[in-house]
C-alpha cells in the first residue's frame, strides 16, 4: 500500500490561523506582535524568503519591519542595528537573514540577537533552554517537524527515530524536540557506518542531509514515517528520470522550468513507508508558519501579561 501523505500546507494553515487568532487577542489587549527582518544584501534567494516572511506578517496583521542595509556592511553597523531592535518594546522578534555577507562576522552577530526576540532559536540560550526542556524558542523547521507529526496523529513517545544530519539549525534541534517527546533518538551524519541498515530500525527517519533523494526504499522499514526536510533543485534530465519517469505533473513543470525540486528522500520511498511528507508540500511550508508562531510566543513570553 503506498504511503500517506502529510500534506505540509494543510498542516500550516493550521498553525497560522491560530496564529492569527492569537495575534488578533494580543493586538486587542493593546499588544500588537512585532517581527523585524534584516536583510543585508542581494541574495537573491534570501530576497524571496524575506519576501514571504514579510507577507506571512501581513497577512496575520502581524508587525513587521524589514531592514535592508548594504553588501558592504560591517559587523558593527550590523550590532548596531540589532541591538537597537533589541531594545525596541514594540518588536518581538528580530530575524537575521543567512548568510550574511562575507566580512561580517555572522556568529557575532547571532550572538547578539537578545534570547527572548531570538525567533530563529538559534542563540545558544535558546539551545540550551531546548536541550534542558525550559520554555524558549525552537528553531522553525525543526519545530515544524514535530507539529507535521503531532497534527497527523503519528506516535512519537517510545518510538525509534532516526535523524540523518546533524546541523545546528535541523538535524541537532530536531533530534533534541523527538528526545523530548520520549522517542528513542539516533543522530546519523557523513561518519555513521551502515547507514542505511541503522535507518531501518526507525520507526520515523527526520531526512536533513541536503542531497537529493539521498535516502531510498532500502534505509526504510515498511510502514516507518519519513519527514523529507531537504530541498534540492534538479536540472539534469537523467536525475529527473531516476526520481519522476512516469511522473505527468513533474514532467509537465520539468519541461516548462527545466527543474523541479526533490527532497533528500527518493520519492520511490513512498512505495514503502507507512507515511510521507512530499517536496514540495511537506515540511517546507512549515517553516515560515512557525516563524509566525515563534513571533507570537516571544511576544507573549516577553510582554503578553496573560493575553
Ligand atoms: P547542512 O548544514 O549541510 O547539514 C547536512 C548534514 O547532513 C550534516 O550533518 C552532514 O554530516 C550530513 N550528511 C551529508 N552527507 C551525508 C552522507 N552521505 N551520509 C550521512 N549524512 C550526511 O544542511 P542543513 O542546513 O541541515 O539542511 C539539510 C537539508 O534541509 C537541505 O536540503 C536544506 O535545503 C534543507 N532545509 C530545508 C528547510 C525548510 O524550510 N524545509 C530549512 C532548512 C534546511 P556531517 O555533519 O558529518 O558533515
Amino acid at each position: 500500500m503506498p504511503a500517506k501523505i502529510l500534506d505540509g500546507n494543510k498542516v500550516a494553515e493550521q498553525i497560522r490561523n491560530e496564529a492569527a487568532e492569537h495575534a488578533k487577542k494580543l493586538t486587542a489587549a493593546g499588544t500588537r506582535p512585532g517581527l523585524a527582518v534584516i536583510l543585508a544584501g542581494h541574495d537573491p534567494a534570501s530576497e524571496i524568503y524575506v519576501r514571504n516572511k514579510v507577507k506571512a506578517c501581513e497577512q496575520l496583521d502581524i508587525h513587521s519591519e524589514k531592514l535592508t542595509p548594504p553588501d558592504s556592511v560591517t559587523t558593527g553597523e550590523l550590532l548596531a542595528m540589532v541591538e537597537e531592535l533589541n531594545r525596541r518594546d514594540e518588536i518581538d522578534g528580530i530575524l537575521v537573514q543567512l548568510p550574511l555577507p562575507k566580512q561580517v562576522d555572522s556568529k557575532k552577530v547571532l550572538l547578539a540577537v537578545a534570547p527572548e526576540k531570538d525567533v530563529d532559536g538559534f542563540h545558544p540560550m535558546n539551545v540550551g533552554y531546548l536541550s534542558t526542556q525550559r520554555p524558549g524558542l525552537v528553531p522553525c523547521t525543526p519545530g515544524g517537524v514535530i507539529e507535521i507529526l503531532r497534527r497527523s496523529n503519528i506516535p512519537i513517545e517510545g518510538q525509534d527515530a532516526v535523524v540523518v544530519g546533524r546541523s545546528d539549525i535541523v538535524g541537532k534541534p530536531a533530534a533534541m524536540l523527538l528526545l523530548n517527546a520520549n522517542a528513542t533518538v539516533t543522530v546519523c551524519h557523513s561518519k555513521t557506518r551502515n547507514l542505511p541498515e541503522v535507518c531501518r530500525r526507525a520507526d520515523i527517519v527526520v531526512a536533513a542531509i541536503g542531497r537529493a533523494g539521498f535516502v531510498t526504499r532500502d534505509f526504510v522499514k515498511p510502514g516507518a514515517t519519513v519527514i523529507d526536510v531537504g530541498i534540492n533543485k534538479i536540472t539534469d534530465r537523467a536525475e529527473f528520470e531516476k526520481f519522476f519517469a512516469g511522473n505527468a505533473a513533474r514532467e509537465k513543470t520539468f519541461s516548462a522550468k527545466g527543474s523541479t525540486l526533490v527532497g533528500d528522500v527518493d520519492p520511490h520511498v513512498a512505495e514503502v513507508a507507512g507515511a510521507i511528507t512530499p517536496v514540495p508540500g511537506g515540511v517546507g511550508p512549515l517553516t515560515i508558519a512557525m516563524l509566525m508562531a515563534n513571533t507570537i510566543k516571544a511576544c507573549t513570553m516577553r510582554r503578553g501579561r496573560g493575553a
